[in-house]
């Protein structure tokens, strides 16, 4: 059996006056101690609950340990590219309208620690007043997609919930819409923007699934082999132009400049752009010239770095068609951050395709059977 021994209380006026000396160092070495763990605390993530507001509209509030800083700021901002942005894709999501609102969140020199870090809209009763039937208000964010050459910032939705009795809509935000390459300082920030979207986006509403689920496409090139990857899809790969590790989400495939581009499988034209960008340090980048076919199995197809598009939106393609003609040359604006000619490919299962975390490398998927290469405009006369 064990004794518990009382804590013994010594009177101050009874420790011999050659004892403080040592007293007053060991308090000294206590409150090192202490201020040194207040920093290794620091290090781990603020351990503050911060919260942030723009009077009677946004709310945010960053929970102990998601940010660094103990000073993220929460700011309107009116910036012109990032609205032509957002009206591009727009129709894409179903949006019949907007708040003329768009906020920026700046966390300093630190990227965010953790996803915990929840935003809460305050909608006003006129605008969801004027939503006509079956929408919702909707958050997107600018989704920053380094993919080596073919970087582009374009807002995506990310996932939120409406709750009518309140008008609040709350989500919480997602590490990857955090970026410290905006801006000269590389500060990390998001930008977040509130729409109304129509409930039924089929693709949105489809279950995702990882993998192509057996051989099913064809090879977007006619002469296609492993040997024609001269880049592979990967999560690691050293950029060519920056010379840092950065994912690709696609598989570049080596073709000579003006080659036919085929859809690789039966579907609509869902979006042609030319996404070309100069960096904030000079650099081209972006995708160039590039499509999107949304297939009959709710899956996705993208081509880039293109040199001519035969086919516009809305428009039916069938497999082996030639829909495009490849590029990649340096020095325009449809070969965006190409280094050389090649066609750059990225397929996902389901769901929307550019800067989607579901995209999968397409080469598995291809099937064995050699490209159609079907002349353009056979099927749909
Ligand atoms: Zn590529």
């Amino acid at each position: 059996m064990k004794t518990r021994h009382p804590v013994s209380r010594i009177p101050l006026s009874r420790i011999p006056l050659s004892r403080i000396p040592l007293l007053l160092s060991c308090l000294l070495l206590l409150l090192t101690t202490c201020k040194k763990s207040t920093t290794e605390s620091q290090n781990q993530g603020n351990q503050q609950e911060i919260v942030r507001t723009i009077s009677g509209v946004v709310t945010v509030n960053f929970a102990p340990g998601s940010v660094m800083t103990d000073n993220p700021a929460l700011a309107k901002v009116q910036d012109t590219s990032a609205e032509n942005n957002f009206n591009d894709i727009a129709p894409l999501f179903g949006v019949t309208d907007y708040l003329a609102y768009q906020v920026s969140l700046n966390l300093g020199t630190h990227a965010p620690l953790s996803e915990n870090i929840t935003a809460a809209w305050t909608i006003p009763p006129d605008f969801i007043s004027s939503m006509p039937p079956n929408c919702r208000p909707a958050l997107f964010a600018m989704v920053y997609q380094d993919g080596g050459e073919e970087i582009m910032d374009n807002f995506l939705p990310i996932e939120s919930v409406f709750l009518e009795s309140s008008g609040l809509l709350t989500a919480t935000l997602p590490y990857y819409i955090f970026s410290n390459t905006r801006s000269a300082d590389q500060s990390w920030s998001a930008i977040l923007m509130v729409a109304a979207v129509q409930d039924t986006i089929p693709y949105l509403m489809l279950p995702v699934s990882d993998s192509c689920g057996g051989n099913n496409i064809l090879c977007p090139i006619a002469q296609c082999s492993l040997s024609s990857i001269s880049s592979p899809f990967t999560m690691n790969r050293l950029h060519p132009i920056q010379n840092e590790v950065k994912p690709h989400t696609g598989v570049d495939l080596r073709v000579p400049d003006g080659s036919d581009v085929v859809a690789v499988a039966d579907g609509t034209v869902e979006w042609v752009k030319v996404n070309y960008k100069v960096t904030w340090d000079g650099k081209p980048s972006g995708y160039g010239l590039y499509m999107i076919i949304r297939h009959d199995d709710g899956s996705a197809t993208l081509y880039g770095h293109l040199s001519e598009t035969i086919y516009k939106v809305g428009e039916r393609v069938y497999r082996g068609q030639v829909i495009a003609l490849s590029g990649g040359v340096p020095g325009d604006q449809n070969s965006g951050g190409s280094t050389g000619p090649h066609l750059h490919f990225e397929y996902v299962p389901k769901g929307w395709i550019l800067g989607s975390k579901n995209r999968v490398d397409p080469f598995p998927c291809i099937s064995s059977e050699p490209a159609l290469v079907l002349p353009q405009g056979l099927c749909n006369e």
